[in-house]
């Protein structure tokens, strides 16, 4: 899952440049017994799987050694990622994130590594690889060179709390859809206020819980 999109696009750039390094350790190769299993039935019933204790701990402290790594651990009880987090996390030089699958880890496995819970929202995925792949690619973006146009990150969405106004590009019109005269005005302190306008009108629209922070912060 990881070699496929890690390959592809700005990530994949950056990572053929050298600005980041990815390694993706196969759990299984810390599987127990000769099963090779790395889940177990669920202590006290109910359904499901879960990933056992010892493959994860064993193959955490190949991975970091005697070092302190920041240590996430993908979860959908886990605190909710966003953009603020993504430019927080982004200053660390290195970081692991531990990816569940079945019903989830053992618990041990969470407090043996120190890891911190960060989930991608309020929905269930079958595996932490799509929801780490998401917040590596969140986090990427704010790695100096990863982005060719430092604009790029300060004027998107969620930054000072807004959503992005509306684009455009060629042709000015398709199918009576016009472009707004502002934006072919050439008139940039115009084109400031009518992006500013639109990003407040669908900020307050879409997100009004952004809006209010946006109005308690400016
Ligand atoms: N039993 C768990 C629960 O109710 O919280 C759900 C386990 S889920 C089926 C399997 C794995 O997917 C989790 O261990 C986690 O790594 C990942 N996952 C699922 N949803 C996620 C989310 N919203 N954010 C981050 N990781 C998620």
């Amino acid at each position: 899952m990881f070699e496929n999109y890690l390959k592809e696009s700005l990530i994949g750039k950056a990572i053929d440049k050298k600005i980041l390094s990815i390694d993706i350790v196969n759990i299984r190769d810390y599987a127990l017994g000769k099963a090779k299993s790395v889940d177990d039935y669920v202590y006290g019933g109910g359904s499901g799987m879960l990933m056992q204790v010892k493959p994860i701990v064993d193959c955490y402290r190949d991975i970091v050694k005697d070092r302190k790594v920041p240590t996430y651990y993908l979860s959908p009880r886990g605190k909710l990622f966003d953009q603020s987090s993504a430019v927080s996390m982004a200053k660390f030089e290195e970081i692991v994130f531990i990816c569940g699958h079945y019903e989830g880890i053992d618990e041990r496995a969470i407090i043996l590594t120190g890891a911190k819970e960060i989930s991608i929202g309020d929905f269930v995925l079958t595996g932490g690889e799509l929801p780490c792949m998401v917040v590596i690619d969140t986090m990427a973006r704010f790695v100096d060179g990863v982005l060719s146009n430092s604009e790029s990150v300060t004027d998107e969405s969620f930054s000072n709390f807004l959503l992005e106004y509306p684009q455009y590009s060629r042709p000015s019109d398709f199918e009576g859809y016009k472009v707004p005269e502002i934006l072919l005005s050439g008139d940039h302190k115009k084109v400031e206020e009518w992006r500013k306008e639109k990003s407040l009108e669908i900020t307050k629209a879409n997100r009004p819980d952004l809006y209010e922070k946006y109005i308690e912060n400016n």
